[in-house]
């Protein structure tokens, strides 16, 4: 059978449907490659948040053609994902030698048209059209072999956004907000806690937005807290977590759910974008920033050491100093754990893309520095606060960076390397933090000898 490799570019939702098309494959027979050089069929699955994401995947694939035609004559090629979405059929015009663009709803079809494509009863495939209940098929994992087990795992609960921020492509390219029910998100779960994953984090573009217009309000409970308490009673299950959710959609069930439920961790990611009244009225993010920091404020009220992080835009059109100066401001005083700073990318379609007073890159450059600055100050003092603390983490496996120490998370969502061995991974331990970097802390191998 032929194998296949898929690179991702972009986010976790991204990430899991990654996942999922190479789930399905290897349940068609495929193996799943370990380089793309070495693949019959490579699969870039695309992000189209900001132009230099699509500058990539096109570089990447126009390379790809070029060195597949070199070594592998036959290779198959094809885009995935929101690029794909957006741009359909012209991908094939600009680059000829791609096989198959498959849009963001079709990611359950790849298997059915590489099939097509391999046996050469099609010469290429587009698939960017709706379907209908497509959210529910991203649903299977890939596991570990060798009878490692995976401790995480990401859950796709909904699909597409209603919101319509003036700068944000998702709308476009991931369509009209749809959501799985309830039962089969939690059957989901079920099945992971049984092959002994302990933290799950649940998925969509955003999520408070959750089943709202199929689910009623029951108890003053959304339907995304509804959720949360079903998949709470999971059974081995130990950690819930969730992104994105929109500030606006943070009702007080959901803030008053972090001191309820025991698996949901102390850790919220919360995109702010801006600090700015002026600018998140142009961004039509529908809060202020008075009312964000109102949501931060209760948040640390029911749980005083959550772990928050944010994104932000610089250099939004319009965007003055003093807008500036608000979101320095409002970074100072929420004191984020982490933050992923954008410079501001037009894209198509979008109405900020034709707003006046496009602020000119090197002011956005020289934004993003300093508020890069302010971050990383603030991280590095988060940190430092940790040391000498007594904190549980879930181990995940080998450090990233060093393979030969183990690394695992708080449920603030900070990562912890220690020195332990593969008998640790997958549960969940006490440690001492010794030392603190602004974003790793270090644990005390002397508590995990001791437990
Ligand atoms: S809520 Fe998020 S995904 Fe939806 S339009 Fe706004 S930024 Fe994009």
């Amino acid at each position: 059978m032929p194998s296949v490799f898929i690179k991702t570019y972009g986010c976790q939702m991204n990430e899991r449907d990654s996942e999922a098309v190479a789930a399905q494959l290897v349940s068609k027979g495929y193996t799943l490659a370990p380089s793309e050089q070495v693949a019959d069929v490579v699969l870039l699955n695309t992000c189209s948040v900001r132009d230099l994401a699509e500058q990539k995947a096109m570089g990447k694939m126009s390379a790809l053609i070029g060195q597949g035609k070199k070594d592998r004559p036959g290779q198959l090629f094809g885009f995935l994902g929101c690029m794909a979405q957006s741009r359909g059929q012209e991908l094939i015009d600009r680059l000829p030698d791609v096989d198959l663009v498959l849009g963001t709803q079709k990611f359950h079809r790849a298997a059915e048209y590489l099939g097509d494509l391999l046996a050469g009863r099609r010469e290429s495939v587009v698939d960017v059209a709706e379907e209908e209940a497509s959210e529910a098929r991203i649903r299977e994992h890939v596991f570990p072999g060798n009878g490692a087990k995976a401790v995480t795992a990401f859950v796709s609960i909904m699909q597409g956004c209603n919101q319509y921020c003036t700068f944000c492509i998702v709308p476009y390219t991931r369509g009209q907000e749809r959501s799985r029910s309830i039962a089969d998100i939690v059957a989901e779960c079920r099945e992971l806690g049984g092959r002994g994953v302990k933290e799950v984090t649940l998925l969509g573009q955003i999520v408070t937005s959750y089943c709202k217009r199929n689910l009623p309000v029951k108890d003053g409970k959304s339907p995304f807290v509804q959720l949360l308490e079903a998949v709470q009673d999971v059974e081995g299950l130990e950690r819930i977590r969730f992104t994105s959710p929109h500030p606006k959609g943070y009702g007080e069930d959901l803030v008053e759910a972090y001191g309820r439920l025991p698996k949901l961790v102390e850790s919220a990611h919360l995109p702010v974008q801006s600090g700015s009244d002026r600018i998140l009225k142009a961004m039509h993010r529908g809060y202020t920033h008075a009312h964000f920091l109102g949501l931060v404020e209760r948040l640390r009220q029911v749980q005083p050491r959550i772990g928050l992080s944010t994104d932000f835009i610089v250099g939004f059109p319009g965007e003055t100093e003093e807008d500036f100066e608000e979101t320095l401001a409002l970074c100072r005083e929420a004191q984020f754990d982490q933050a992923f700073i954008f410079k501001y990318s037009p894209r198509k379609d979008t109405p900020a893309a034709a707003m006046p007073r496009q602020v000119p890159t090197p002011v956005k450059e020289e934004r993003h520095r300093r508020l890069l600055e302010v971050i990383n100050d603030l991280a590095a003092r988060n940190s430092a606060g940790y040391v000498g603390q007594r904190v549980q983490i879930l181990v995940e496996g080998p450090s990233k960076k060093n393979p030969a120490r183990m690394s695992g998370r708080t449920r603030s969502n900070k990562i912890v390397v220690f020195d332990g061995s593969a008998r640790h991974g997958g549960r969940l331990l006490d440690v001492k933090i010794i030392r603190a970097g602004p974003f790793t802390l270090y644990g005390d191998a002397a508590i995990l000898e001791g437990e």
